[in-house]
């Protein structure tokens, strides 16, 4: 929906709203919020309300600690839920430096700085329909969450198993409430595990729906004495969660993906888009699945990547390109995980794919076979590659690859980087029950 500035005032006068909350997300991917009582809207509307950025993980040094929050009207929504009796608003910002110019450590004005080079490039907009998946688990008695699964239920499975089914159906409800709409809801493989997908839309309102959904996701699931969580493979041994993105190109009203002449209903366009996707796939694989976690997801196979590679049919590669042509013809890439900051995942793809339209890549031919199965000396005739396999490997790989570094821009690189080295050493000099339970008493 449009507001105006006069909406908005009357909105929140007229259904007795008390607080807002001025949203931004961090470099890591989490929500920060400043709240203001609603006298002060006025004020915050027009982007004069100023917070101390040193406080932000990542956000700045202390010398220049002033930031200014820009809210970005049309993502005003009055949460469906109470807080004490009272009705909150959000509004989702930009952050803004003293002197007036997009802050470069905010991961939103970040991805429109993307977007505007796809613009100038002659694009309207990519269009991005995301399908997070999650699971749901139940909180033990001290209300702390556990791994055991809301429910036994298995893919598609009908209510009668589904524990989990209202929390989803409340879930689903108000997230309407809020202006989404949400195309499909479904148990995913796992016990406790579900999957969202809803309708696309541009790269940042996309990102915002995201992490709105999240916050919506884990506030719903509490009501249900349940946890939410968006942690790649909280489960040895089931399927992890992933997050496709489903992402193609508009100019003109029309979809550039789309070519009605040629044999497969692709356009050059498009070829040159997932080539780019595919060059730079093990540069962008540290932002598009930023923990340690992540990466126990993509080697354990249950339909995750682990090569690189592109398929009109099955689901083992990186890229999928499922079979609906026309507008809604689409490229899916299966690699990323809901752990991802979406401001940052959507970025780095969106640079890869024009980066291979600006060099013209060309597009290697499609692996119909299913990876897993092939030996490593087929896939080294067909020069099929690995994704990382630690985050510590696809730290490396961001390091060589300048391109996604540009997606980022200089701040965000650096403080993520830094940020997810130390993360992975301090994993690494962990002793886990693995070890012990191998070589305590072989050793
Ligand atoms: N859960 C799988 C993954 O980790 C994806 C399953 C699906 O195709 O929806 O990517
Ligand atoms: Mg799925
Ligand atoms: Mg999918």
């Amino acid at each position: 929906t449009e507001y105006s500035r006069e909406d908005i005032l009357r909105i929140a006068e007229n259904e007795n709203v008390r607080f807002i909350r001025l949203q931004f997300t961090d470099i890591l991917g989490a929500i920060k919020n400043v709240e203001i009582p609603v006298s002060q809207l006025d004020k915050a509307l027009d982007g004069e309300m100023m917070f101390d950025g040193s406080s932000i993980e990542g956000f700045v040094r202390l010398e220049e600690s002033d930031m200014y929050l820009k809210p970005d009207f049309n993502t005003w929504v009055i949460f469906p839920w109470e807080h004490n009796g009272r009705r909150i608003a959000r509004l989702i910002c930009d952050v803004y430096d003293i002197d007036g110019n997009p802050f470069e450590g905010d991961p939103r004005s970040n991805l429109k700085r993307v977007v505007k080079e796809m613009e100038e490039m002659g694009y309207e907009g990519m269009n991005l329909g995301a399908e997070p998946e999650f699971f749901l688990f139940k909180l033990d008695k001290e209300g702390n969450p556990t791994t055991e699964p809301s429910d036994e239920g298995g893919y598609f499975d009908l209510a009668a198993m589904d524990d989990g089914e209202e929390c989803r159906r409340e879930i689903s409800r108000t997230l309407e409430e809020m202006g989404f709409e949400v195309e499909m809801f479904h148990h995913e493989n796992a016990p406790g595990q579900q999957e969202i997908s809803f309708k696309y839309a541009d790269a940042v309102t996309s990102s915002d729906n995201l992490q709105t959904f999240k916050l919506v996701a884990k506030t719903v699931a509490r009501r249900y004495n349940l946890h939410a969580t968006f942690m790649p493979k909280p489960i040895y041994g089931q399927p992890g969660s992933g997050m496709h993105y489903n992402v193609s190109l508009f100019r003109e009203g029309k979809n550039v993906f789309y070519d009605e002449n040629d044999e497969f209903g692709l356009s050059k366009e498009m070829r040159h888009f997932m080539a780019g996707l595919l060059m730079h796939a093990r540069g962008y694989t540290a932002v598009c699945n930023p923990l340690v976690n992540s990466y126990k997801r993509l080697q354990s196979g249950f339909e995750a990547p682990k090569y690189i590679a592109w398929s009109g049919r099955n689901r083992s590669p990186l890229l999928r390109i499922p079979s609906t042509r026309g507008a809604a013809t689409r490229a899916e890439v299966r690699s990323l995980d809901p752990s991802a900051n979406p401001y940052l995942a959507t970025a780095a793809i969106l640079k890869a794919g024009l980066e291979g339209i600006r060099n013209e890549t060309e597009l290697d031919t499609p692996v119909d076979e299913n990876i897993y199965e092939m030996t490593k000396k087929q896939r080294d005739v067909e020069n099929i590659e690995d994704l990382p396999t630690t985050l510590y490997t696809a730290l490396k790989a961001l390091r060589e690859d300048e391109v996604i570094q540009e997606a980022l821009g200089k701040h965000i690189y650096k403080q993520f980087y830094d940020n997810k080295y130390l993360e992975w050493q301090m994993y690494s000099a962990q002793i886990t029950e693995w070890e012990l339970d191998e070589y305590l008493t072989q050793h």
